[in-house]
């Protein structure tokens, strides 16, 4: 599809004619020890940070200066609403509708208050299925819920793993574990895209399929959440749930956003943990109503969010509304294709690629397989001025992503990992 060459000239062509390609400059790139920009290849891990984020942050910091308690309603962003600037933007990148989106606490928090309302077993259905691989904070998360339950995190507990000699899971595997356990399972949790191979699954079918046996289905999209067209709404998920220090580029630790199906958005039967931020804003400071909830996502807030947190966010945001996710996921379809092009054409059977071929079952992740988990191979990519990250047992995953990675970069990684292999 792509007419892709392998020398040099290919990588600057493409870069001329990337209309993307001045997003570089609003990031700030990290330096490698010889004075050039590293090639950065772990926004899967932690997102670089826009030139914007000081600004606004800085902003905020003016505000208290100036104003101090005055700046939750005279502030140029009043924090009372200031996560209301975040709900648009945040629900183009994923999808969903502006009543289904709030930003709120981090991750793996998020999480465990979604299995409060969405985690609701029974005698006879009570298990929760993840995918063999998934990520350990949800794999400990959903095992906690099984046990604050009171049932068994092993009985509880049920994996769709990959088939002996694979790394990718299979489809009719989730069909055949939903055909004999389908009306023991209360909860499919799994991860939109899997941290470690980049398989993107197929959300919607996933989520009809769980349904039909009467599942709970839930996505924890943390690697899908700026990277691919998760089109929340329209997957009919219950509820969703990622970070936004990873693709999303709001800095370390930065807070979580979270969907909610519209379906959900009014029911007031659905057991919630509240705060006073789940609370109608009408009537939040009188401070003694009844409690009144708050419809949509919102309705699961509980505190007054970290402002500072949310600046880096907003601009991260703004800076994904300008370049638009459609235009972002061509130009990342285009990149990681290359990557996989140039990559392949090494002929070095030491490495292989896990991550699936088709563009729409992954993001921009590829994940390198190392023959007999030589860990040195990660650590001379690092030594040469390439930050990508190695995951036990065997991988190194690399994401080029398309708001700052040029193709420049990427010919340069594959000529120095060229070098590295073949010596
Ligand atoms: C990054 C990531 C996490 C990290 O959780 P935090 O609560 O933000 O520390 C959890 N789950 C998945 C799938 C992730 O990719």
């Amino acid at each position: 599809m792509y007419d892709f060459k392998s020398g040099l000239e290919c990588a600057l062509q493409l870069d001329k004619d990337d209309e993307l390609s001045h997003f570089r400059h609003q990031f700030h790139i990290p330096k490698h020890s010889d004075g050039s920009d590293s090639i950065y290849l772990c926004g899967n891990s932690l997102g670089l940070q826009p030139k914007l984020t000081q600004e606004y942050i800085s902003q905020e910091l003016n505000d208290w200066a100036k104003l101090g308690v005055e700046g939750h309603v005279h502030g140029k962003n009043p924090w009372l609403s200031y996560h209301e600037l975040l709900t648009d933007k945040m629900a183009e990148v994923v999808g969903a509708k502006p009543i289904e989106v709030v930003v709120m606490n981090t991750l793996t928090t998020n999480l465990h208050l979604m299995m409060v309302s969405f985690y609701r077993p029974t005698s006879k259905r009570y298990k929760i299925l993840i995918e063999g691989d998934a990520f350990p904070s949800d794999k400990y998360a959903v095992e906690s819920q099984l046990r604050h339950h009171g049932f068994d995190d092993k009985d509880g507990l049920l994996l769709w793993n990959s088939r002996e000699g694979e790394e990718l899971l299979r489809y009719e595997d989730l069909e055949q574990i939903l055909n004999n356990h389908g009306d023991e399972i209360a909860l499919i949790m799994i991860g939109g895209v899997n941290y470690y191979t980049g398989q993107f699954f197929d959300l919607k079918r996933i989520t009809e399929l769980g349904h039909s046996y009467g599942c709970v289905v839930g996505f924890d999209c943390a690697h899908g959440a700026g990277n691919v067209n998760l089109d929340l709404h329209n997957s009919g998920a219950d509820f969703a749930i990622w970070c936004s220090y990873k693709y999303l580029n709001s800095g370390p630790g930065s807070l979580s956003g979270v969907f909610v199906h519209e379906r959900h958005a009014y029911n007031k039967e659905l057991n919630r943990f509240t705060g006073w931020w789940s609370h109608n804003k009408e009537t939040r400071f009188k401070m003694r109503d009844d409690f009144d909830m708050l419809p949509g996502a919102e309705g699961w807030q509980l505190s007054n969010p970290p402002i500072l947190s949310m600046a880096a966010i907003k601009a991260s945001l703004d800076i994904f509304a300008d370049a638009g996710m459609n235009n972002l996921i061509s130009k990342s379809h285009k990149l990681t294709a290359y990557f996989e092009f140039l990559a392949n054409s090494i002929g070095n059977d030491s490495i292989k690629i896990i991550t699936p071929k088709d563009k729409n079952e992954r993001g921009c992740q590829l994940s390198i397989q190392v023959k007999n988990a030589d860990r040195t191979l990660h650590d001379k990519l690092t030594e040469a001025g390439i930050i990508s990250d190695w995951r036990e047992p065997d991988v190194i995953r690399c994401a080029p992503v398309p708001l700052y990675n040029s193709f420049e970069d990427i010919y340069n990684m594959v000529e120095r990992l060229k070098v590295i292999l073949n010596g």
